[in-house]
């Protein structure tokens, strides 16, 4: 078995499921401590480190967070080129498969000694978005990067990722007895009234998906509700039906003495597939005989957040398959084809 599996199987190993990321990063700082590596961390855990030749910098990503496992810690079981967890465990191959690959990297570049410039930024919450909320991103010099988050084959290349909010409205009645329903103000006619001005829906033409999350409401068989709380969110791959649909929200409720917040905001990115940066991808997967494949995809990454501060970040496919379920598992063929682009990339861009 190579160094990159035996890595790999390290890392999964390390139970690391998002906001309890301390033992992968202790493990990450003794990595780099080894190989005599400067590295900045900040509060949140985000690791970041470059190494600056006479050349523009490319920037590489992975999240060193997972989603929680039901039974906890990860025994991973390698069968027939493939690699899992096991019934009720998440093997956490999303995104440990792209950070076995980049530490293989790194290691790579620092035994070839590389006269190319890279950049590493490993982050911590990526499953909740809390990562790079306070992150410095003036420390990047990288004006490119990659990473390896998508949930699909090995050649994916994500053209698009959506804008996200989550919203949540606050509708009031008036309480009162259900003998007296004329003494009160049953909102739940409210909120049939907005469900049906507002329904869960997929507008496909808008590349626009509307949802709704959670009701919660009520006090009482016997009692006219006074209170209703809607949540849900909105995802978009066009900027302008994103924020048309915000503001046809404010619009309605706007003469009404109900809440309306919003959290959670993500901006969403779109490449071009003529892109000189994507051209130049499709020439070296194809020269690795991996297919390129292209996705607009609904789900966000670390890349929404990078694109918007200015950086072209591509997401590609880390080969990972049925992800965040215990069915999760990956080939070492596609771990170890992670690592090989990554390498191409560094000696072709
Ligand atoms: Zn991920």
């Amino acid at each position: 078995m190579n160094k990159q599996i035996e890595l790999f199987l390290k890392l999964v190993k390390i139970y690391s499921p998002v906001g309890n990321e301390k033992p992968v990063i202790d493990f990450l700082i003794q990595w780099l401590k080894k190989r005599k590596i400067k590295f900045d961390i900040d509060k949140r855990g985000n690791i970041f480190f470059g190494f600056y030749k006479n050349t523009e910098p490319i920037l590489f990503s992975a999240h060193v967070d997972t989603v929680k496992s039901p039974l906890g810690k990860i025994n991973p079981i390698v069968n027939n080129q493939f690699i899992k967890a096991g019934k009720n465990k998440i093997l956490g191959a999303d995104n440990k498969a792209s950070l076995s690959a980049l530490l293989t990297l790194v290691d790579w570049y620092l035994e070839e000694k590389s006269e190319k410039s890279i950049e590493v930024l490993l982050t911590a919450g990526e499953e909740d978005g809390s990562d790079l909320v306070n992150f410095q991103f003036s420390k990047i010099k990288s004006k490119l990067g990659f990473v390896f988050d998508s949930i699909a084959p090995i050649g994916t290349i994500i053209l698009a990722s959506p804008f996200i909010i989550n919203f949540e409205i606050n509708f009031f009645g008036k309480a009162s007895h259900s003998s007296k329903p004329e003494l009160g103000v049953n909102v739940f006619l409210r909120g049939i009234d907005f469900l049906k001005k507002f329904p869960p829906k997929i507008y496909k033409k808008y590349g626009l998906i509307f949802n709704i999350g959670l009701i919660k409401g009520g006090q009482g068989v016997n009692i006219v509700p006074d209170r209703l709380t809607i949540k849900g969110e909105i995802r978009s791959l066009k900027k302008d039906k994103f924020f048309e649909k915000i503001d046809s929200l404010k619009k309605y409720l706007i003469d009404t003495q109900d809440k309306l917040i919003f959290s959670g905001f993500c901006p969403g990115y779109f490449h071009k597939k003529n892109d000189i940066i994507i051209t130049k991808l499709k020439k070296i997967l194809k020269r690795l005989g991996v297919k390129s494949r292209f996705e607009k995809s609904f789900v966000v990454s670390d890349a929404n957040e990078l694109n918007d501060k200015g950086i072209k970040v591509i997401n590609l496919g880390d080969g990972v398959c049925n992800a965040h379920t215990d069915k999760e598992k990956i080939s070492i063929k596609d771990l170890e084809r992670i690592f090989e682009i990554s390498k191409e990339i560094v000696l072709n861009f």
